[in-house]
């Protein structure tokens, strides 16, 4: 079962040295989520063959331009490409504000529906939940209104045997029951272990999005034991002073964090335009959490 992310965009404030605004797509379970939709995301998407029609949500961190100026422009092409399927956006009230008064001044009514889910920054919590996945929302910690994301699989049922099972003759209506864990109890009140029939399933994964923040413990708690942290890493330490007062994080921050919260794998991105190369940035983070990787244009990770 997939649950694989695709980075889009990986640059700060401005399309710089072939790097994008940030954008990610994360395929759970072959349902299509997209995070941040930086301006250029449809030609990204277009350039990594990421069908956008596909894409079931969305979700905006916050409303600086680097963030969102290109979802007008996506929800534009949707509607005139004929998509009819509904469309869930989850961001601040402000971000429909902005999209409601574009829409209006174009006099355009979307074909699709689009089904707006209000996030309050300040509160963090379950903002998405069905049988497969739950997505919770983050407090993060920057110069206007912010939030993270968390993404978790929900648990799978277990793997049956197939060859014990048909060895003991267990009747088809009982598989579900076996799935859930239960014991096989035969017509002469024989009882065979659960853990004959069947194995447990993997483990389930969970990526989490934090951007753009400063460093923050709170953070960290939240995010504790995720098998892939995304974290902004827009400076390196030397510029220190700058993360701070433009509230943002040092790549050797990112990588204190995910030490901290013991993550699986760190990703860093949001690279200040100042960086043509990002080895310095990449190396700050290792030395710290050595599992560190860029998040730039074009790269997958399976969660
Ligand atoms: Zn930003
Ligand atoms: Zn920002």
């Amino acid at each position: 079962m997939k649950f694989e992310l695709t980075i889009l965009g990986s640059s700060s404030a401005t399309p710089i040295y072939n790097r994008h605004p940030t954008a990610q797509v994360l395929n759970l379970r072959e349902r299509l989520l997209l995070i941040d939709c930086g301006e250029g995301t449809q030609m990204q998407l277009a350039r990594y063959r990421v069908r956008a029609h596909r894409i079931s949500h969305i979700f905006i961190s916050h409303l600086h331009g680097d963030h969102y100026l290109g979802l007008m422009g996506l929800l534009s092409s949707l509607h005139l490409q004929g998509r009819t399927s509904e469309l869930h956006l989850y961001g601040q009230q402000d971000l429909m504000d902005i999209l409601e008064m574009q829409l209006r001044l174009s006099n355009t009514t979307l074909r699709y529906n689009l089904i707006f889910h209000a996030v309050r920054h300040y509160l963090g919590g379950v903002i998405f939940e069905d049988d497969h996945m739950q997505v919770k929302s983050i407090v993060m910690n920057h110069r206007i209104p912010c939030t993270g994301f968390l993404f978790r699989e929900k648990p799978r049922p277990r793997k049956l045997l197939i060859n014990r099972i048909r060895q003991h003759g267990i009747p088809i209506e009982y598989f579900n029951r076996i799935k859930h864990g239960e014991d096989y109890t035969d017509e002469n009140g024989n009882v065979i272990a659960n853990d004959e029939l069947s194995v447990p399933p993997p483990a389930p994964k969970s990526y989490a999005f934090c951007s753009d923040t400063l460093y923050d413990d709170s953070v960290a708690s939240e995010v504790q034991g995720v098998d892939v942290l995304y974290h902004e890493a827009t400076f390196t330490s030397d510029m220190q002073e700058r993360a701070t007062t433009t509230y943002h994080s040092t790549a050797r921050q990112a990588a204190q964090l995910a030490k901290k919260a013991q993550v699986g794998k760190l990703l860093i991105g949001h690279f200040s335009a100042r960086y043509r190369e990002l080895a310095p940035l990449l190396r700050e983070a290792r030395e710290v959490f050595p599992e560190t990787e860029l998040a730039i244009e074009g790269r997958r990770f399976g969660i």
